[in-house]
């Protein structure tokens, strides 16, 4: 489904990230899996792409460095040919309540999951339109659609998400280029694992589907947006959320 193409995937080093690559080295594209700290654990999922059959490097980035990412982006367009498919995963929570959530707190969040998944926008997208085609898929959240008490940094940023993917869809639908995002819900990773017992059990209850996402839920979806198969889709946000924003 995939083969022939080359694709970014960023904070791949482990999580929803990490599962995207491998699938969508699974369907055949090259994979680059960039990581800000996890660089041993981005090697070792490249190492298991490789001995599964498939193609893969690593890049450690800070997606929230413009100049940074701007090196990348230049870089692997060199050294691979092109950048056809650009998956925003990487992200960060810092959560607390609004009246005493430190100035540094919101600016982190902001910085990595908006600020981040822009510069790699703005920098992929010169590559895509030399290239007359793309998919970019930003990784969202449902509290970007419903909100969520204690994440006011996170929600801003993952909201933000989707209107930039809206904005950018339109700007670069012409030139074959699609944008979507994809909004999960509550999925099974180090960043939903350090929740306190009682939250997760709460939060299980307001899933119709009965149990928390796994990785491969996400990186279906996403491989299928990164695909031909998706390509009158543009502008969109798809929920993978087990029926909660419904
Ligand atoms: P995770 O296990 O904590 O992984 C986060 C990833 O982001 C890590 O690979 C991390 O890489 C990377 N990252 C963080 N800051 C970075 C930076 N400045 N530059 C590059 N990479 C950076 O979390 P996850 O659950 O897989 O989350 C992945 C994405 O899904 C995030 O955008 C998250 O907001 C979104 N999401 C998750 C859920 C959920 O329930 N888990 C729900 C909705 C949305 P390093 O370790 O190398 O820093």
């Amino acid at each position: 489904m995939l083969a022939g193409k080359v694709a970014l995937v960023t904070g791949a080093g482990k999580g929803i990230g990490c599962q995207i690559a491998k699938t969508l080295a699974a369907y055949g594209a090259t994979v680059i899996l960039n990581y800000a700290h996890s660089e041993d654990a981005a090697k070792e999922a490249m190492n298991e792409i490789i001995q599964a059959g498939g193609k893969a490097g690593v890049y450690g980035c800070n997606v929230a460095d413009f100049k940074a990412v701007e090196e990348m982006i230049k870089s692997l367009a060199k050294e691979y040919g092109s950048i056809d498919i650009l998956v925003n995963n990487a992200g960060i929570t810092k959560d607390n309540l609004t009246m005493v959530m430190k100035e540094e707190e919101f600016d982190a969040v902001i910085d990595t999951n908006l600020k981040g998944a822009f510069n790699c926008m703005r920098h992929v997208t010169r590559q895509m339109l030399r290239q007359k085609s793309g998919h970019i898929i930003n990784i969202s959240s449902i509290v970007g659609l419903t909100g969520n008490a204690g994440q006011i940094n996170y929600s801003a940023s993952k909201a933000g998400v989707i209107a930039m993917t809206k904005s950018l869809a339109k700007e670069i639908g012409s030139k074959g280029i699609t944008v979507n995002a994809v909004a999960p819900g509550f999925i099974d990773t180090d960043m939903t694992r350090v929740l306190k017992e009682d939250v997760r059990a709460k939060l299980l209850e307001q899933i119709p589907l009965a149990r928390l996402g796994q990785v491969e839920d996400i990186a279906e979806t996403v491989a299928f947006l990164a695909s031909e198969k998706a390509s009158y889709i543009t502008g969109q946000v798809i929920s993978v959320d087990g029926g909660m924003y419904a």
